[in-house]
């Protein structure tokens, strides 16, 4: 599944009023709102009462069962709770706060809940969630009928008919495939599917067949055994289902040129597949699929196969005769049914073919007419190009569609053939994106294109196995979109989007291995929790350093075997060491005496957390230890096999000159080479190519902190930002003192690159939290203000007076924190600059002045500074906008006032779902709150509003206890400690928020006791910097 870089804004504070919306991975394919409710809500067909007659296919009558009044309720119940809507394009922060299965920590990270446990209910093979071994799937014939247009009942359905013949691998006298949702027409004798042999025998009669809700099977008991080697066929019809809930075989709607329009679609990954039509619905259970879809004239559908050309029929149903086209498509490859797709649209495409690949990408007629899809496809062809060339393996399929779809639940979704987007990360508008808008797209859609080798069409055995196939992919999409976009250095990013920010994850006592038993991973949900930041950034970071320490060259020639050796086959994640090991050996690698692949990436795989290397260059000595944020936290961490000791590769530098990769195989060792004289220095970690931390001896510091403000040019770009994240986390963990931490930010007042200032203002969110309601704050003002003035007046040469856009990818990041930092310490020619753009726009609502890569901060720097009129042009701009992405930047910025009575009307608004859409509630709130103005209106209101909010929204979605960490996460107050215990003292239960209540009280008194060891010499260490007149 496809990760996704989206604007969110309510994780952690930040510079004071301006927050700027962090670019933030999100993992979840079914993340919170969506899963819960319609998981909660239990609503099945099966809770029938109506029969109606119907025709489907060559002459088949089939009794369809329709969909009873009480099921329709059921489903409006859980509509209003699940609200997707024709601009639920977008990503709401509500969700991707939450990164599926984490929730907020005192860090203002993330953390994973642990699994939950397995419970059998009994030993029946029904009543167990996976699959028995004694049936293989050959192939499947399906026919699907989405209806785009309401029945008499109110509801979108879809029929299907279907068989699958399979193989009998050891004797049996039970058949189960899962289904889930569907609700089956009963063929002869009452049972619910119709059982034939394929050879010279005759199958078993069926006893008894009837749906296992719990564990989402079809079962049939068989009056007879099974014969181990003999084809079966197994019939069905059934009906679903096409609800707005974007699991399995789903509908998404959309407003064109004044016309409501409704997209069949679908998303099986993990486990809907079974939504839409029984299968054996494991990734294992691979198979090939003769797919043919019916539907309206008029309309297209696609799926993984080439279509062929679409016949007329005639169909008989509920609604009468019916004129509809019958598409069917080319057999697939041997392939998972959770990497299926079926699309019935009115839509348009724009194409080309490549290397006799037929490359198209679709999407609403409108956005193709306006060209939004012209940058995908021409990226599209190059991507490919170069994962052949990576992997040495042709592109498996003679074709690769990608489609655009309004409403969308993950970022993306591989399906074989067909892939699937959000429209925000497929299509671009030179109009209206921002660059960040374009580097999403561009890695998206290397993510995607990854996947249709490693992972596609070789799989992994089991969902266990999961980080294996997203770290990967999440590592080479920054390779493929490197070749697609060269001049952007974008490799480089993966240090700041993805180690660092999961390093904050991974320092805490509760996360987790990367590997998870397979026993451990059984139910969908369990499933879904493991789409989270450990598989793909963790994953990602360490293939990562795997590949840099057997080179690139090696590493990608062990993937080759690897995917040749497996094609349209299955593998465990040990499959890859073993190649990995072969290409080393080949290739003359040599790894540390008695390790190979296996023996090393154990270390990084099967235990949580990583290393903090600490190099004394007084002796040479240099140790590891496990890195914890809180080092109270140590007793809580579970026991290691390998005690908490890694393989570690060290690549670093003395005095700006690369030594040899060196390897820490013990807990501690000698290498006199790391023993500097004089002024000499070492840096370690080049590149942060290993998944680890640095520490040094103070006088290693001290001159690392000279070389920064004297030549820091002769640090790798990488490393000046490294510097400054390890130090910040150092001191968090009391390894070093925090003035040490703030003085790797001295330098910035000559530094022009991105990635240092974006790790210093990163780390700083912290101490603004901390302490923007407190005497501390002014003098920190000053102190950034001096040292952004430089980078502001940068910007503004490079610029020509701010009417050019910056060449570099890099710089026009920077640029944004520029003026972001720039208007909120005060200077007074940005606050001068950002009113202008903003008052231009108000006077010609129409021409908006502002570039897109700029509006999120100039929005926010000018409503800030602004009054009523401002605050009421942005709401006005917010409703009238059409582009989910421009509303979410408007959304956010009407947070940034310093008026508490719009802040306390913008709170009202937030809970009416006729001004701000319920999924966007929360995240509203918490931006609110992230205003130091807005913190306590948003903390009374809360309060007040209790009873509602908890009914509303408590139920089962993290989206609360992303309300509940992103209010009280300013808390730092004996005070406000008290507050919350009374609060919790209150109200007994706090549903999914009664974890991220007891984290806020711990996390109010860490921060109790941090701003008390710190305040004082943070405050002197600020007033000394700043010059007196
Ligand atoms: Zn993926």
């Amino acid at each position: 599944m496809g990760e996704l870089f989206v604007l969110v804004g309510g994780e952690s504070a930040s510079l004071p009023v301006y927050k700027k919306p962090r670019r933030k991975r999100i993992f979840p394919f079914c993340p919170v709102v969506v899963c819960m409710s319609v998981m909660g809500g239990g609503f099945y067909i099966s809770k029938v009462v109506g029969v109606a007659g119907i025709v489907l296919g060559a002459g088949a009558v089939a009794t369809i069962i329709a969909l009873a009044v009480v099921y329709s309720e059921e489903v409006a119940k859980n509509n209003e709770v699940i609200s997707p809507t024709n601009e639920g394009s977008t990503v709401k922060p509500t969700l991707t706060t939450t990164e599926g299965s984490s929730v907020s920590t005192p860090e203002g990270s993330s953390v994973s809940t642990p699994l939950l446990p397995t419970a059998q209910p009994s030993n029946e093979p029904w009543d167990k969630y996976r699959l028995p071994d004694t049936l293989k799937p050959d192939h499947y014939n399906l026919t699907l009928w989405p209806r785009l247009k309401v029945n008499e009942q109110g509801l979108y359905i879809f029929t299907g008919e279907t068989y699958v013949v399979f193989q009998c691998v050891k004797e049996t006298d039970l058949i189960l495939i899962h289904s889930n949702k569907l609700n089956y027409t009963k063929w002869e004798g009452g049972q619910l599917a119709k059982l034939t042999a394929l050879g010279n025998i005759t199958a078993p009669t069926i006893k008894s067949s009837w749906l296992q809700e719990t564990t989402q099977y079809l079962v049939m008991q068989l009056n007879g055994n099974l014969t181990v080697g003999e084809l079966y066929q197994l019939d069905t019809k059934f009906v679903g289902e096409l609800a707005n809930d974007l699991g399995g075989f789903y509908r998404s709607e959309y407003e064109e040129d004044g016309i409501e329009k409704v997209v069949a679609t679908t998303q099986m990954q993990p486990t809907d597949a079974r939504k839409a039509f029984p299968c054996f619905d494991e990734p294992a259970m691979k198979a090939v699929f003769h797919i043919t879809l019916l539907h309206p004239v008029g309309t297209i559908a696609l799926s993984n196969g080439m279509e062929r050309d679409p016949v007329p029929v005639t169909m008989e149903g509920p609604e009468g005769t019916v004129e509809v086209l019958k598409t069917s498509f080319s057999e697939t490859k041997r392939m998972s049914t959770y990497l299926l797709a079926f699309i019935v649209s009115d839509y348009d495409y724009v194409n080309e073919t490549t290397n006799d690949v037929l490359i198209r990408i679709y999407a609403r007629k409108k956005a193709i007419t306006d060209k939004q899809g012209e940058y995908a496809l021409n990226i599209t062809g190059p991507i490919l190009k170069f994962f052949e060339e990576y992997y040495n393996v042709s592109y498996p399929l003679p074709k690769s569609d990608q489609i655009a779809l309004p409403d969308f639940n993950a970022g993306a979704m591989e399906n074989w053939g067909l892939i699937t987007y959000r429209e925000t990360a497929l299509l671009y508008d030179p109009e209206m994106s921002s660059n960040s808008n374009k580097e999403r797209i561009a890695t998206i859609i290397a993510h995607e294109l990854a996947h249709m080798w490693f992972g596609n069409l070789v799989t992994l055995n089991w969902w266990n196995d999961l980080w294996l196939n997203e770290g990967f992919a999440s590592y080479v999409e920054y390779l493929g979109a490197n070749d697609a976009e060269p001049d952007w250095n974008i490799k480089d990013l993966i240090v700041l989007n993805d180690v660092h920010r999961v390093f904050a994850i991974d320092a805490l006592a509760s996360s987790h291995p990367l590997s998870s038993e397979e026993q451990a991973i059984q139910k969908p949900e369990q499933i879904s929790e493991l789409f989270d930041a450990i598989s793909y950034s963790k994953g990602a970071s360490v293939l990562r350093m795997l590949s840099d320490f057997l080179s690139e060259a090696t590493f990608s020639k062990g993937v080759s075997t690897y995917l040749k050796a497996f094609s349209y086959n299955n593998t465990v994640y040990s499959d890859l060491w073993d190649h990995l090991d072969l290409a080393a050996n080949s290739s003359g690698v040599s790894l540390p005496t008695g390790f190979n692949v296996n023996s090393i990436m154990n270390r990084w795989v099967l235990q949580m957390g990583f290393p903090v290397i600490t190099i004394d260059t007084a002796n040479g000595h240099f140790s590891q230890e496990h890195f914890l944020l809180d080092p109270a936290s140590r007793p809580d961490v579970p026991e290691s096999e390998f005690k908490y000791e890694w393989i570690v590769p060290i690549r670093w530098m003395k005095t700006g000159k690369e030594q040899s990769l060196t390897w820490l195989k013990t807990r501690t060792a000698n290498m006199t080479d790391m023993k500097v004289i004089e002024n000499e220095w070492v840096l370690a970690n080049l590149n942060v190519s290993g998944y680890y931390r640095v520490n040094y001896d103070v006088p290693n510091w001290e001159r690392l902190l000279n070389v920064l403000n004297t030549t820091p040019e002769s640090i790798p770009v990488i490393n000046r930002a490294q510097l400054i994240d390890d130090a910040f986390n150092l001191a968090r963990a009391k390894y070093i003192d925090t003035i040490l931490a703030l003085r790797t930010t001295k330098y910035l007042k000559t530094e022009k690159e991105y990635m240092p200032w974006e790790s210093a203002l990163n780390n700083l969110d912290f101490f603004y939290l901390m302490f923007d309601r407190s005497e501390v704050f002014g003098y920190m003002q000053a102190y950034l203000k001096i040292q952004v003035e430089e980078l502001f007046g940068h910007f503004k040469n490079i610029t020509d007076n701010w009417t050019k856009v910056p060449s570099g990818h890099m710089d026009q990041y920077n640029q944004v924190n520029a003026i972001r930092v720039a208007c909120s310490t005060g200077i007074d020619e940005c606050l001068n600059l950002t009113k202008g753009w903003y008052k231009q726009w108000m006077n010609d609502p129409t021409k908006n002045p502002i570039h897109p890569n700029l509006r999120t901060t100039v929005y926010c720097s000018a409503i800030s500074a602004g009054g009523e009129a401002e605050w009421e042009f942005g709401w006005n701009q917010f409703n009238a906008s059409t582009i989910a992405t421009e509303a979410d930047k408007l959304r956010y910025a009407l947070a940034c006032t310093k008026q508490p009575w719009l802040l306390n009307k913008y709170l009202e608004y937030s809970l009416n779902p006729t001004k701000i859409r319920k999924q966007d509630a929360t995240s509203t709130i918490v931006y609110i709150a992230s205003n130091v103005v807005g913190q306590p209106l948003a903390w009374d209101f809360i309060r007040d509003r209790w009873q509602y909010i908890f009914e509303q929204y408590g139920g089962g979605s993290f989206s609360f206890s992303n309300l509940i960490n992103g209010v009280t996460k300013r808390f730092s107050t004996e005070f406000e400690l008290q507050q919350l215990k009374d609060f919790q003292a209150e109200h007994n239960d706090f549903g999914s928020g009664n974890l991220a209540i007891q984290q806020s009280i711990e996390r109010t008194s860490a921060n109790i006791r941090w701003v008390a060891e710190n305040k004082k010499k943070v405050l002197e260490w600020f007033d000394g910097e700043v010059p007196k007149p």
